[in-house]
């Protein structure tokens, strides 16, 4: 009855599904953007405290049953039920999203949630305890990477609740947790594919030095590729006997970070 491939695990603790939108604070003004609605158990919730919800919903079957659940709780206008994939379409505008979200998605529906202009005020999401307790970690903790990095970059992320398997229909396989996500407001004015394109390079090994990771021969040929365009592209003359190696190693010195380990680094030190 339920579509594995889509994630269908349906909350059937009403308290926890009251918790979660009791978290949101949501507001009488307030819009909201649910992914993956399901049967409606979060929905009929928000919609008691919400001026609208904009649910989006991969599975037909469901989406019309939610449509109908609403109408006979006369929430009709107060709900507008996309159908299809979340990842595939352009997000509305929402003040807060609540989301059980289908774990597959997990994290491109972060980071789609993350670029959405406007910011939303927050985002309270269920996911799986082990993904949910990367996006919290800190610095030396063992669970912390680029994951955690890149989210804390643009978002204060707390951990809310544990949820157990029981509490869904049919139970996961794997534990899970809520979070809630507060976007920093302005956003770090930041090129995100270049922060995203070092701390890929730092944390291959997270436990390595910033030398060591910065010293494979993969590394050194993109990086001496990139380099030149970036040069050719700025009107800038390469150096004669360009020593890629040497350059990036005498960078990382004088930022006195060759010795430094992604595992243990916050924010300001990436960003220095
Ligand atoms: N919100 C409901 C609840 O809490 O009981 C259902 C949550 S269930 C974990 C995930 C829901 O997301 C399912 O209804 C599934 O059909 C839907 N879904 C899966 N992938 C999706 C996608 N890419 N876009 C939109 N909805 C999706």
């Amino acid at each position: 009855m339920f579509n594995k491939a889509l994630g269908q695990h349906i909350l059937v603790n009403p308290l926890i599904a009251q918790g979660i939108v009791e978290k949101a604070g949501l507001k009488q003004t307030d819009v909201v953007l649910e992914v993956g609605p399901g049967t409606g158990n979060l929905t009929m919730k928000i919609l008691e405290q919400a001026k609208r919800v904009v649910a989006c919903e991969a599975d037909m079957r469901l989406a019309a049953e939610l449509v109908k659940r609403a109408r006979n709780a006369n929430y009709q206008n107060k709900l507008e039920v996309l159908h299809g994939d979340v990842m595939k379409r352009e997000l509305p505008y929402f003040d807060v999203c609540i989301s059980n979200t289908p774990y597959q998605i997990s994290s491109p529906l972060t980071f789609k949630l993350l670029a959405h202009r406007p910011q939303c005020r927050c985002a309270v999401l269920m996911f799986q305890r082990e993904f949910a307790l990367k996006l919290v970690a800190r610095p030396g903790d063992p669970l912390y990477s680029r994951l955690s990095a890149n989210c804390q970059l643009y978002a204060k992320v707390t951990h809310v609740m544990k949820v157990g398997k029981n509490n869904f229909k049919p139970p996961p396989k794997v534990e899970s947790s809520v979070v809630k996500i507060e976007p920093i407001n302005p956003p770090p004015p930041i090129n995100f594919d270049e922060w995203d394109g070092m701390l890929r390079i730092i944390f291959s090994r997270k436990h390595k030095t910033l030398q060591a990771n910065f010293n494979t021969k993969v590394v050194l040929e993109m990086l001496e590729n990139n380099y030149k365009t970036y040069c050719s592209e700025n009107n800038l003359m390469l150096e004669e006997n360009l020593d890629i190696k040497q350059k990036i190693f005498d960078v990382l010195e004088s930022e006195g970070a060759s010795k430094k380990r992604a595992q243990k680094m916050d924010l300001d030190e990436f960003l220095e």
